[in-house]
């Protein structure tokens, strides 16, 4: 059943590779658990870094695995009827559904937490987690802290062998070691075809 009595809101956390986006996500699903709500988390499985599925755990035990989607489409399909908190990890991921189906969500009555890169590492607008900022009744965008210099980190460095990746290079990289660091707006480096790749390497 649909519960009408209560309001439905999005959340988003949003900010650069290791913000601590995931960290976020996850205290707010534990304290869900200690208040007893019905909670579901999902995760783009497109993001193969730390390998796959993560595990929340509660207090009283109860292990919460997230389940694996490749589409928006998947988690309409899998939110149960009696859900009360669904969470959303790496939607930058995800295609364009993703925005309507955390609308219809949030119009059951459903707490929705979306996590996710805001920016590509060309530093522009990444998959539709603009929209969903927009949408949302709350937002947090997260720093981290850039590894050149100290300062906070709004970028996320693309490394590709060691140097940084330039602008047209392909996403997904065939071949050749592929990295990436937290990096402030100073220090990230996106370079053109016909700039010099050494500086700040
Ligand atoms: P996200 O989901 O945003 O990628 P995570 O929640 O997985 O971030 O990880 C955040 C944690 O990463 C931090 O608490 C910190 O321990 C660690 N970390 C590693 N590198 C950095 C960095 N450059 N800046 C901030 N935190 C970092
Ligand atoms: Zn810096």
């Amino acid at each position: 059943m649909y519960n009408l009595a209560r309001p439905g809101t999005i959340e988003v956390i949003a900010g650069v590779m290791f913000s601590g986006k995931s960290e976020e996500l996850l205290r707010r699903v534990r304290r869900a658990l200690i208040a007893r709500r019905r909670v579901q988390v999902f995760k783009s499985h497109l993001d193969e870094r730390y390998g796959g599925i993560y595990r929340v755990s509660s207090h009283s035990g109860i292990e919460f695995e997230a389940l694996p989607v490749d589409s928006a489409a998947e988690i309409m399909r899998q939110t149960r009827s009696d859900t009360e908190l669904v969470a959303i990890d790496e939607a930058q991921f995800l295609n364009s559904e993703i925005v309507e189906v955390v609308g219809a969500l949030a119009g059951r009555g459903i707490r929705v937490i979306v996590a996710g890169t805001d920016t590509d590492f060309r530093g522009e607008p990444f998959g539709y987690m603009g929209t969903l900022m927009a949408i949302a009744e709350q937002v947090d965008k997260l720093s981290a802290i850039c590894v050149v210099c100290g300062d906070l980190a709004c970028r996320n460095q693309r490394l590709v062998d060691g140097k940084p990746a330039r602008y047209d290079s392909p996403t997904i990289q065939v071949g050749g070691s592929e990295a990436y660091e937290a990096r402030c707006r100073r220090c990230h480096r996106v370079p053109r075809a016909d700039e010099d790749q050494t500086a700040l390497l």
